[in-house]
């Protein structure tokens, strides 16, 4: 029986450079205490690692408590919104900017539209912390959809448009969306007296650390008996990547911690693989092997089948 950790798993170079940053800043010892907007990633242990160095959670009602204290703020990957900044700058809170330059790259091309009038519509979850950076980009003046329909109730089809993804989104559904999105546009100019000028730009700005995992995982998953996921719960990129593991290998099960294992998960199992979202912390996919070695010696000892 053999137990391996899928070789494409693990953080993705922004979380890494995020969580590098942090660590940098809380071996300062400096007396200057570090806060972090938000979770600084969807990975509740590598969130108590993180705290157990001094990093604190806080959110932006909490900067005029802070204000006084001298302290500092991390943003992490998924960025902020402009209000943030002007809000800590206001206050005289310095920030360290850890925003993923992938997502600072989609805020710039959201503003850029926005600015020349273009109806902007993101296909991603309304109330995701990237999504809300984006969304504070364009004053809120934008359309948030999770499908094809969402986007035909919403969209003014008759106004410039142009659509993005948040960067963990599935491309198969942003695709959908984009299609339905141009058919009805086509309907629009056949079926009014008035020809419309419908100018439509579709913007694919789904995270290639994410679409690139896609076919890797789906492989590595189909060459096992058993699947273990790891993610948070909390994690949109862990969703999306434990489907298309599901999907490759129905054996697929989501865990957010070792405890969770159940052992007749192994039964008849001759491989197990272990794999994660962009932020599973590699030390933790280790544990989770290490937990089903011992797992399945104590029970090869026994006697009893797994
Ligand atoms: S998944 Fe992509 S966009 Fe998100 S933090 Fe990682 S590298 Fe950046």
């Amino acid at each position: 029986m053999s137990v391996s950790i899928d070789p494409s798993s693990g953080f993705c170079w922004g979380v890494v450079r995020t969580v590098q940053i942090a660590e940098q800043y809380l071996a300062m010892n400096d007396g200057r205490e570090l806060y972090v907007l938000g979770n600084i990633i969807h990975n509740p242990m590598e969130i108590e690692r993180l705290s157990r160095k001094g990093l604190k959670t806080i959110s932006v009602d909490d900067f005029p408590r802070i204000a006084h204290r001298n302290a500092r703020v991390l943003i992490r990957a998924h960025g902020e919104a402009p209000a943030t900044y002007r809000q800590a700058m206001k206050l005289g809170i310095e920030l360290v900017d850890a925003t993923c330059p992938v997502v600072t790259k989609l805020q710039e091309r959201v503003r850029k539209f926005f600015d020349q009038g273009y109806q902007v519509v993101i296909f991603g979850k309304k109330e995701h912390a990237e999504v809300k950076g984006v969304r504070g980009v364009c004053n809120d003046d934008c359309i948030v959809v999770l499908n094809a329909d969402e986007a035909l109730a919403n969209v003014d089809l008759r106004r410039p448009t142009v659509l993005f993804s948040q960067t963990t989104m599935d491309r198969p559904s942003f695709l959908q969306i984009k299609e339905a999105l141009q058919q009805r546009g086509m309907e629009i100019i056949v079926d009014t007296a008035e020809r419309i000028a419908l100018e439509f730009h579709a913007k694919d700005t789904i995270c290639g650390q994410v679409s690139g995992r896609e076919d890797k995982l789906a492989a590595f998953a189909a060459a096992q008996d058993v699947v273990i996921f790891i993610a948070g719960r909390e994690s949109s990129n862990g969703k999306v990547l434990f489907g298309i593991a599901k999907e490759a290998n129905p054996r697929t099960h989501f865990i957010e911690h070792v405890s969770e294992i159940q052992p007749e998960w192994l039964k008849g199992a001759d491989s197990v693989g272990v794999s994660g979202a962009t932020s599973t912390p590699h030390w933790l996919m280790q544990q989770v092997q290490q937990a089903l070695q011992q797992k399945l010696t104590a029970a090869a000892v026994s006697g009893d089948a797994v």
